[in-house]
């Protein structure tokens, strides 16, 4: 999950990084009274999208007075910058720059490390400057067993060239943005740029940080930095209900059980419904335990895509049985009742096949329609999607 970058500040500033005040708004209004708040004379507007050069597409104003602020505010609210428009808005104290530069940890995946990146030369886009100049970013593999310590973080600033007193200044700033990487279990932080104000501090002024989600466990606070407002919201109700869900666009939904076998269903329902113009309509696993209430929450969550026309119940029973499967399924269809509206195409194969097809057989329902093979089921499916 990426942040916005008030996001990145607040978490910054948890852990001890420098950074200056900022307050979010939403309207020109809220940005008139969060610079008077703020009361420093001159404040930046900065646009709230996750994405970068926001500087560079006029999402980034300096403002002298409230009022300018909200003149900036209105400018840059609404505004496109690389697909994404600006909605939110975060005031920000100006810093007085003597001088940009660039620090990112991130996940070394290749190498089964971390690497740590620093320039003198920050402000700019990074990427520019590693194709142009590499030389003048400096990297360093970062060993997670030891992290960043005093030790590696002076090795950082001494590969990026910096003298040794402006160096003495940023190690400790990196290594409490270390601990912001680890204590937050992020994949990637990024500082661009970390500046020398005139008076000679070290601040963060801009922050991109992503958070790993496996790591969400252990984050109970995390939950709250989610961004619902641009996560479809099918897939919001999925993630509430525990399912894994992705949103696609097709008429086919799909609920099957293992990633691998969801992948070619939707291989499958592709090719068959190729003739009708009809494709999958979402990727759902519902992994091991497909009891009657996960059953009856991926149906529902697939019921409310208006989309789908058909469902493909794909099940192939390993570990889960298929008479618990059908089970299932009987329990779903009641808990849904009425709300159960769209036919449904079931395949079940493996173990305790002949009891699961049984239990279905037996339960006789209008909307159940049994096919006993994978390619059968995908093209009853999109036969019935395209009807
Ligand atoms: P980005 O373009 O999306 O990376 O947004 P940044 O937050 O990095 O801002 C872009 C640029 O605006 C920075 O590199 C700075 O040069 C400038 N900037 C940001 N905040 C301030 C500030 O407080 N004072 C001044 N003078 N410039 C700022
Ligand atoms: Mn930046």
């Amino acid at each position: 999950m990426d942040l916005y970058e008030y996001q990145a500040r607040d978490l910054f500033e948890a852990h001890g990084v420098p950074v200056l005040r900022g307050i979010t708004a939403t309207t020109p209004d809220e940005a008139r009274t969060a610079a008077a708040e703020l009361g420093t004379p001159v404040v930046v507007v900065k646009a709230q999208v996750k994405t970068g050069g926001r500087g560079k597409a006029g999402g980034v104003k300096i403002a002298k007075s409230p009022d300018e602020a909200a003149s900036r505010a209105e400018e840059i609210l609404g505004l496109d910058i690389k697909g994404h428009v600006v909605k939110k808005l975060m005031i920000a104290e100006g810093a007085d720059i003597a001088e940009e530069y660039y620090f990112s940890v991130l996940l070394d995946r290749a190498n089964r490390r971390y690497l740590a990146m620093c320039s003198k030369e920050g402000g700019m886009e990074i990427e520019q400057l590693a194709v142009e100049r590499p030389d003048a970013l400096a990297r360093v593999a970062v060993d997670p067993l030891v992290g960043i310590d005093e030790a590696k973080a002076t090795e950082i600033v001494a590969a990026a060239g910096f003298d040794g007193e402006t160096g003495a200044k940023i190690v400790p700033v990196l290594i409490k943005l270390y601990d912001v990487y680890v204590g937050e279990d992020a994949t990637l932080v990024e500082v661009n740029p970390l500046v020398k104000t005139g008076a000679g501090e070290i601040v963060a002024l801009d922050g991109k940080v992503t958070l790993d989600e496996n790591a969400e466990f252990r984050h109970p606070d995390h939950e709250a930095l989610a961004d619902n407002a641009t996560t479809d919201p099918l897939e919001v109700k999925a993630k509430e209900k525990g399912l894994n869900y992705v949103k696609l666009d097709g008429e086919v939904g799909i609920i099957g059980n293992g990633a691998g076998l969801v992948m070619s269903t939707l291989d499958v329902v592709a090719y068959a419904g190729e003739p009708y113009g009809v494709k999958p309509a979402n990727f759902l696993d519902i992994g091991g335990g497909a009891n009657a209430t996960v059953m009856a929450n991926g149906l529902d969550v697939i019921l409310g895509d208006d989309q789908v026309r058909a469902v493909f119940v794909n099940v192939f029973g390993g570990i889960t049985a298929c008479d618990e499967v059908a089970n299932g399924i009987k329990g779903a269809l009641e808990i849904l009742g009425e709300e159960a509206t769209k036919p449904l195409v079931v395949r079940l194969d493996g173990n305790n096949v002949e009891q699961g097809r049984a239990i279905l057989n037996e339960l006789n329902h209008p909307l159940v329609t049994q096919v006993d093979t994978m390619d059968g089921a995908a093209a009853k499916a999109a036969e019935l999607a395209a009807r």
